[in-house]
């Protein structure tokens, strides 16, 4: 997607504070912290939202999740922290490319 700035920063178009990549998923830190730890995990694919998503998407998703845990206890995290899906308009999502919110305070 062309005007999609989390595809941009999957093509190193703009930068962004990398903590993981693979083939599949990106990690990164919040641009705009609410919190002491605050980054996202966002799929390679281009996928909008949860709106969009479909059986073809379990694996990556599980992924996704499994990798959330694992960066947030790297990240001091491992008292608990807080995870959000923003998902469409009316669920307060800004950047139309799905992306899981890793929050904490160590
Ligand atoms: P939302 O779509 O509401 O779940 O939130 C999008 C999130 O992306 C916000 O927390 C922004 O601070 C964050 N964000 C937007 N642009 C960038 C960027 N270039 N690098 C890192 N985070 C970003």
């Amino acid at each position: 997607m062309s005007n999609c700035i989390f595809c941009k920063i999957i093509a190193k178009e703009i930068p962004c504070n990398l903590i993981y990549e693979d083939q599949d998923v990106l990690a990164f830190h919040d641009i705009n912290p609410h919190a002491e730890v605050h980054f996202l995990i966002i799929p390679k694919l281009h996928i909008e939202s949860m709106l969009q998503l479909n059986e073809q998407h379990q694996e990556l998703m599980g992924k996704i999740m499994v990798l959330a845990n694992k960066l947030a206890l790297e990240h001091g995290l491992a008292k608990g922290y807080k995870t959000q899906i923003n998902t469409g308009k009316n669920g307060g999502q800004e950047v139309f490319h799905l992306h899981v919110h890793v929050l904490g305070n160590k």
